[in-house]
């Protein structure tokens, strides 16, 4: 055969770095085949031995409950928390839209705080001073401030819970980029009125798609509970207990948020990891730490106060040249085979939230002026001494080059 056009091959490549890689190992594989053998793929065994084992991760006194999605979980909890139509929720804009987007589920609103340019994560006093921005009468509407850990560094949930009690707010935290990590001793999960978690394919624990709601709470439990699985109430039914296992009773119009078996597997051989897989991505962590202190331009990210404890779900750099210079070194960087992203544009940018709310960048100055210099790196347990030294050798003559292109 011959060939017509020419084909160009590219240059080689010493080493790829993608932005992320699931750790997925042996036991992780063998754990979902044995689901598939058993001849029980939906929420059975392994969804129940994933809760336990959750709960226990969390150091015990609280409950957990495995749903399908970090969102999911954030929606049972604010509905089990009475959230309506006609109220609001303090939460932040430097998120994913699930964050806010739960909110208008149920008919309310989200009132966006700014975050600390520092962190990305709300304050106290940035919660305070949203609250105090409105009108008189609606201060009376705010029911549950949402919270999230950005990256995985711990709000200070000290003061924010404080401010929550304060107020008669329910806490309900955004624990996507947080396990594990604690503040002031404690796990993330045991300070709000519920916390949610993400098993989604690129956080720190994955499944897939997945997520678990945890509460010591047992009146919100009891909700979401029958909320998960189609408003089903397993205990009304045991009031008319017969031997029927065909019989059940629907209490409310609930949702269909149940995490199945085949995903759960993978979140009990995944949890046991938790803790050697942070390890590691705090090393690299270190690594990057080093690295940034050593080119001029670049900011490392915020190190956690005191005692607390980071998860490292990103490695989020800033870029003091701002956004031109940064879009241009993410694609200088794609260009050498390194895949990085920005977390993230921030949900008063969004056209949604924007025209919704009537919102302009200069409300929330913290949130856009840390997305117009955020850079995620690549971090994920698994990347090698090679493809952390391809990022180090490649990071200052791609900024010099972004820099450069930006300037002509
Ligand atoms: C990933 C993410 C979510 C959504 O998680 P899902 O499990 O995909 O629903 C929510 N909040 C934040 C901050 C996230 O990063």
């Amino acid at each position: 055969m011959t060939q017509t056009t020419p084909v160009r091959t590219p240059a080689p490549r010493a080493v790829d770095v993608p932005f992320h890689r699931a750790s997925i190992d042996e036991d992780d594989i063998a754990a979902v085949v044995a689901v598939l053998r058993s001849g029980w793929l939906t929420t059975g065994p392994q969804a129940r031995a994933f809760e336990n084992a959750f709960a226990a991760e969390l150091g015990g006194g609280v409950t957990a409950l495995a749903v399908n999605s970090c969102t999911s979980a954030m929606h049972l909890a604010l509905e089990a928390a009475g959230v309506g139509a006609g109220h609001l929720v303090l939460t932040t804009p430097y998120t994913f839209t699930a964050t806010a987007e739960v909110i208008r589920y149920l008919g309310a609103d989200p009132v966006f705080a700014d975050v600390d340019p520092r962190t990305g994560n709300l304050t106290e006093r940035s919660v305070r001073r949203a609250y105090e921005q409105l009108p008189r009468a609606d201060r009376g509407r705010v029911r549950a401030l949402l919270p999230v850990h950005f990256a995985g560094l711990p709000c200070d949930l000290t003061a924010l819970s404080a401010l929550a009690s304060a107020h008669g707010w329910h806490l309900v935290d955004d624990a996507a980029h947080a396990l594990p990590a604690s503040h002031a001793g404690l796990p993330v999960g045991r300070w709000g009125s519920a916390t949610a978690f993400s098993f989604y394919a690129t956080k720190t624990l994955c499944t897939g798609e997945g997520g678990m709601v945890v509460s010591s709470d047992e009146e919100l439990l009891r909700r979401m509970r029958v909320m998960r699985l189609h408003g089903i109430d397993r205990d009304a039914f045991d009031r008319y207990a017969t031997h029927d296992a065909w019989r059940y009773s629907v209490v409310a119009p609930g949702f269909k948020y149940n995490l199945p078996d085949l995903a759960a597997a993978l979140g009990v051989t995944q949890l046991r990891r938790v803790r050697e897989l942070r390890a590691k991505r705090a090393a690299l962590a270190e690594s990057y730490d080093a690295l940034v202190a050593g080119i001029a331009g670049l900011t490392a990210p915020a190190r956690p106060a005191g005692p607390d404890e980071h998860a490292w779900h990103l490695y989020a750099l800033q870029v003091d040249d701002g956004p031109a210079v940064r879009d241009q070194l993410v694609r200088e960087l794609a260009a050498v085979g390194i895949g990085t992203s920005v977390h993230f544009i921030p949900l008063h940018l969004q056209p949604y939230y924007r025209d919704a709310y009537r919102l302009c960048p200069q409300d929330l100055p913290g949130a856009t002026g840390l997305f117009r210099r955020e850079l995620s790196l690549p971090l994920f347990p698994d990347m090698t001494g090679e493809q952390l030294q391809h990022v180090a050798t490649s990071l200052p003559p791609a900024l010099q080059r972004a820099r450069q292109a930006v300037r002509r």
